[in-house]
């Protein structure tokens, strides 16, 4: 019997998150997603329009199907947890039960459970400031949305500096990799479960956009990496699938580097 994944944090067909539901369907999983509340009207339309057709086809020739797209909202973990402005907010108020036990909830509800789930959300609202400068609020909330999982998605910045990925989104995939060792840990010995995380290189994306930078890092990587070629997303979803599956059954708690190389490097070259 095929597994079942829930991947949060696919809003278009560009992301990592996108890329690592066409693997893992390829491989045979049947995909729910998570999607951000405010981006869940216009994801939604795209699908039902067949706007992204051309990049649901497998390797099979066959088309990637979403069995249900849940809205989601990471940040929140029950209904008391969300503010007033939140709550009034147009784009959330027509949608309901988005609050992180609500979703785990309705999945239970709906399927029973799951065997994958995909961490493959960040959000700092201050990214674009350096560190120095970032607020507690926004140093908190890129916190809030960016760490925790069982397979998720990180960045070098954590540990290496990397100037431009600001707001204390350095410190969120910090924590992140932290949690992961942490959780690979109490989450392997309670339930046998494996927590990794991908420690990606620099894609195009919508939030790799916001933050300003991205062009300039993907020559960089290409200039510098040990592999100069473009990094594809589908790269990050092979790599997806394979540690999510029992290929990968003796690993847990580590950062699984996804970047042509280029953490490996000392200096510019
Ligand atoms: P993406 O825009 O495809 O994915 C980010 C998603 O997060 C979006 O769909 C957005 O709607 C969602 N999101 C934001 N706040 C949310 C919240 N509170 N609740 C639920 N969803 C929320 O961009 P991506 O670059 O593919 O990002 C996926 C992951 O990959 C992130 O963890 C990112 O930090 C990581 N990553 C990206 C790069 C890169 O260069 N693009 C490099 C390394 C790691």
């Amino acid at each position: 019997k095929g597994k079942r994944a829930f991947i949060a944090g696919i809003a278009d067909d560009n992301g990592y998150g996108w890329a690592i539901a066409k693997s893992l369907a390829a491989a045979g999983a049947e995909i729910l997603v998570g999607t951000w509340v405010p981006a869940l009207n216009i994801f939604e339309t795209s699908l039902r329009r067949g706007k992204f057709d051309g990049s649901r086809v497998l390797p099979d020739g066959s088309l990637m199907e979403i069995t249900k797209v849940y809205p989601l909202d990471a940040v929140f973990d029950n209904p008391e947890d969300v503010p007033e402005d939140i709550k009034a907010n147009k784009r959330y108020a027509g949608s309901s039960k988005w609050t992180v036990q609500e979703v785990a909830e309705s999945v239970k509800q709906d399927f029973g459970s799951i065997d994958i789930l995909v961490h493959s959300l960040a959000n700092g609202p201050e990214v674009m400031k350096p560190l120095l400068e970032t607020s507690r609020k926004g140093y908190l909330a890129a916190l809030s949305a960016s760490s925790g999982s069982s397979l998720s998605l990180t960045y070098i910045a954590s540990e290496r500096i990397i100037p431009g990925y600001g707001g204390g989104m350095s410190s969120a995939k910090a924590a992140l990799e932290s949690d992961t060792r942490v959780l690979a840990f109490e989450a392997g010995r309670k339930h046998k479960i494996r927590v990794n995380t991908i420690s990606a290189g620099p894609l195009g994306s919508r939030a790799a956009k916001a933050i300003g930078f991205i062009d300039t890092m993907i020559e960089y990587s290409l200039a510098n990496a040990p592999l100069q070629k473009e990094l594809s997303a589908d790269e990050v979803g092979h790599t997806a699938a394979f540690l999510v599956s029992p290929l990968a059954s003796a690993i847990t708690g580590a950062v699984i580097y996804v970047d042509n190389g280029l953490n490996a490097m000392g200096v510019g070259v």
